[in-house]
């Protein structure tokens, strides 16, 4: 029997969700390989050190202590952040098969649920852009480390006391930070195209699935179908101040670096109106919107302002329209 567009979206936001989080958890971990937890002993380390050296954090470090607490704290930092560039491309080029062949795993497993009938596994590839993020991420975060150890010198750090060190480990915090996204964009990348790579084989337009409480940018394409050739439009936004008309029509999702948006397959001739999946989603954004809660990386002003934007759309439910209000005129 097929499955309600209830269950549909639970099988997509929850468990297909939950284990394209687990790939990307397991690989971003890989190559990680505790760099991260090193780093963070380390800033705790130096610390110590420096004010054992210099007394407080503001005075200015110069001559042979300087000189040798900075190496010191260089040959921790190499220790911690050693084969973290070719390690994760490693990690991550390694993967890109495996999440493009989930997504289409994921895909055919949504249509044998909405139809009732089973729909084989396609042969899929792995999306060129994901290849192209994967290859090159050993270099970028192999030029973020030497930057590091430039930063690192006693001529960099002098005169800036103990905040030139955390400068220079700074640079090594966004070296980490950047495989992170890397590896969570290029997975879900892979996942995303392999799904679409389905969606075409069956002869399917592609459905936009948010997480229930995703970002005003990606809300906005929650329920959206794909046009003809598969694609979205670009720059859209809940929020009428981030909305870019004259932006790049994109293939799916991911719309942004951690995005854990999904695509999945939609006939051309299924039904698209009220109580299906594509209006329960957009239903599900609405009140997102209307009840204001944004991501850590979101403005309440954003927020506020998607929720007075709102309030001009036709069809909400009265009491969408009353949050959406609330939310709009709230104060902080
Ligand atoms: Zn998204």
């Amino acid at each position: 029997m097929p499955a309600t567009p209830q269950q549909l979206a639970t099988l997509v936001q929850d468990q297909q969700a939950a284990e394209a989080t687990a790939l990307e958890d397991a690989v971003a971990e890989e190559a990680d390989g505790g760099a991260g937890p090193k780093l963070a002993a380390l800033v705790a380390a130096s610390l110590t050190a420096w004010v054992a050296a210099f007394g407080t954090l503001t005075a200015a470090g110069s001559g042979a202590k300087l000189t040798s607490l900075l190496a010191g704290v260089r040959k921790d930092v190499d220790q911690a952040s050693r084969g973290l560039d070719t390690r994760s491309q490693r990690a991550l080029e390694g993967a890109l098969d495996s999440a493009a062949r989930l997504g289409a795993r994921h895909a055919a497993g949504f249509l044998t649920r909405a139809t009732g009938r089973r729909h084989e596994v396609p042969d899929v590839g792995v999306p060129e852009d994901a290849v192209r993020a994967a290859a090159s991420l050993a270099t970028t975060v192999g030029e973020q480390l030497r930057l590091a150890a430039r930063l690192l010198s006693p001529r960099m750090v002098s005169g800036n006391g103990w905040r030139g060190v955390l400068t220079g480990l700074g640079a090594v915090r966004r070296a980490i930070t950047m495989v992170r996204q890397t590896i969570a964009w290029a997975i879900h990348r892979a996942i995303n195209g392999g799904a679409a790579q389905t969606a075409e084989h069956y002869g399917a337009h592609l459905l936009w699935v948010t997480e229930p409480d995703a970002c005003v940018t990606c809300l906005a394409y929650a329920g959206r179908i794909s046009n003809r050739d598969g694609r979205f439009p670009g720059g859209l936004s809940m929020d009428p101040r981030a909305r870019r008309a004259s932006a790049a029509a994109l293939d799916g999702p991911p719309a942004h670096i951690s995005c854990h948006c999904r695509a999945v397959p939609w006939l051309p001739d299924w039904d698209t109106g009220p109580g299906t999946l594509p209006a329960l989603l957009r239903d599900q954004a609405w009140q997102s919107i209307a009840v204001g809660r944004g991501r850590p990386s979101e403005s309440h002003a954003a927020r506020r302002r998607a929720a007075q934007a709102l309030l001009a759309q036709r069809g909400l439910s009265a009491r969408v329209r009353r949050q959406a209000a609330a939310t709009a005129a709230a104060r902080t």
